[in-house]
């Protein structure tokens, strides 16, 4: 039996908690893993001084391949997202976010089975922005005037949108690859080029051309402001959306809503050489320490790097067995039941337990 390396940051809140359980459902595919942790995060920040210290980077780089909680993002000035860091030195350039419907899941929709791929490097998280009453920001607001752009003050802040032909072409190319290796029919593009004719009509017209290249493969676009309503009205005629990183971030939130919650949505960030997965939720800070919340996103998570492994039967065995836990819905948490405060919840350890129970069951041909 294969045994992998893996780069393990727990995270914050209720990421240990999550991340202990999905370890456990990993394990029990039989599969060998050796889980090289590294802190990340609140504590690491307050003993450090540093969010994301360089030997977390520097695990990654060496295992490849990193199974992550979530990271809460301090509200200081001057501190960047762990997240947003993480994605930019190890370009990991794009982000796929599954939303797929679970038989017992609350959602007025039942058969979505959409993928985002949200490009993940660039756009409006570039982090070139401009403070207002900064030097900078009246230099670059002198600069617009004299290019007549009259009405700026500098009694603003200017955050850019940056896009570039071949973030966009590799994220498109990102796309049609990964239809094709899925068995997936249509790639749908979302912009806003009506608006922004120059940054997402790059992005669409790249997106475009690279179509070209797969003719098995559908293309469409949509407009974001249109995607958003046809996703809440006919979800299940979607298939695998592209998208800038902005829109990519909100829409995979609104998919994540359409099949019922952020409990069940994992991620992958990949890139050329490294890969990190992670669930599409945050740190859920007011629940650590309480065994409550769901870990299924992350354990979904962690299918997914099961997969990016070559695992596909390990990852086939988890995803039934937590979509037979689901449409149960008895050994749930809270989240999945008809009413938050419903006492026939159960905890996140619970869940993991449940779920171990029936892969060995299936596995033992009960
Ligand atoms: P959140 O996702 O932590 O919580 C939003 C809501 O969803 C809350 O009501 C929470 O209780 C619920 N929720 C989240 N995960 C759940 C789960 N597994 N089971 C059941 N309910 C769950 O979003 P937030 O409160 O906006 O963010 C908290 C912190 O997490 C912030 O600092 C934010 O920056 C960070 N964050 C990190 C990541 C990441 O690491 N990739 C992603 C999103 C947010």
């Amino acid at each position: 039996m294969a045994s992998y390396r893996v780069t393990v940051i727990p995270g914050d809140g209720t990421g240990p908690e999550i991340m202990q359980a999905a370890q456990r459902v990993l394990e029990a595919t039989g599969i060998g893993f050796e889980w090289v942790v590294q802190e990340a995060g609140q504590a690491v920040l307050e003993r450090e001084g540093v969010i994301l210290p360089e030997r977390v980077i520097e695990s990654i780089k060496d295992t490849k391949v990193c199974l992550k909680g979530p990271l809460t993002t301090p509200m200081l000035r001057g501190i960047r997202s762990a997240n947003v860091t993480l994605r930019k030195n190890l370009d990991l350039y794009a982000n796929i976010r599954p939303a797929h419907s679970y038989a017992g899941m609350r959602s007025r929709y039942s058969r979505v089975d959409l993928v985002i791929i949200r490009e993940n490097t660039e756009d409006l998280y570039s982090g070139i922005e401009f403070q207002r009453g900064s030097p900078e920001m009246a230099e670059l607001v002198q600069w617009l005037h004299e290019r007549g752009y009259q009405n700026l003050t500098t009694d603003a802040a200017i955050s850019m949108k940056y896009i570039s032909f071949e973030a966009s072409r590799r994220i498109a190319k990102f796309a049609f690859e990964y239809a094709t290796a899925n068995n997936r029919r249509k790639v749908t593009a979302v912009h806003k080029s009506n608006i922004m004719r120059f940054s997402d009509g790059l992005f669409l017209s790249t997106t475009a051309d690279v179509a070209k290249d797969y003719p098995n493969i559908q293309f469409d676009d949509r407009i974001v402001d249109s995607m958003c309503m046809q996703l809440t009205q006919r979800p299940e005629q979607y298939d695998v959306l592209v998208l800038p990183n902005l829109y990519g971030d909100i829409i995979s939130d609104l998919t994540a809503g359409i099949i019922g919650g952020l409990g069940v949505a994992p991620s992958a960030n990949i890139g050329e050489n490294y890969a990190v997965f992670e669930p599409v939720h945050g740190s859920a800070p007011r629940y650590t320490g309480q065994n409550k919340v769901n870990p299924m996103a992350m354990m979904f998570s962690g299918a997914l790097m099961l997969r990016h492994l070559g695992e596909y039967q390990a990852a086939i065995q988890i995803e039934r067995a937590i979509s037979e836990i689901i449409a149960e819905g008895k050994f749930v948490t809270y989240d999945l039941k008809p009413h938050q405060d419903d006492r026939t919840a159960v905890g996140t350890s619970e869940v993991a337990d449940a779920i171990i129970e029936r892969m060995r069951a299936v596995r033992a041909g009960k």
